[in-house]
């Protein structure tokens, strides 16, 4: 896994107010301050291997037409996206250290 710093991919890229993406095997940033928040870091790691379990196309495939279905469900783009398994995974357990080290594969599955 690489750290880059990108404000303009960030700025382009992303929807509003992102400060942070991982695309496997890159976790991009936004500026280099944020390389020191820990578990801004370890969600993001968390997303790098939920993106090596799934091929990371499965793994965008499956984000994408998650956070649509739950799009049109709630009708709110936040609780949407807080609702996507991996992000629930991710930010149920960033402030884990530990966490990567003693998940098991496919653990996102657990919040669906
Ligand atoms: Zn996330």
């Amino acid at each position: 896994m690489w750290i880059l710093i990108s404000p303009s991919f960030i700025k382009y890229f992303t929807p509003k107010n992102v400060s942070g993406i991982s695309i496997f095997p890159f976790i991009i940033l936004e500026k280099r301050e944020i390389k020191h928040d820990k578990s801004f870091i370890n969600h993001e790691l968390i997303h790098i291997y939920q993106q090596m379990e799934l091929f990371f196309i499965f793994f965008i495939l499956i984000y994408y037409l998650e956070f649509l279905f739950l799009l049109i469900k709630y009708r709110n783009f936040q609780k949407a996206y807080h609702n996507i398994s991996f992000e629930r995974e991710a930010y149920a357990n960033e402030s884990n250290y530990n966490y990567l080290k003693t998940r098991k594969w496919y653990s996102f599955t657990k919040y669906w």
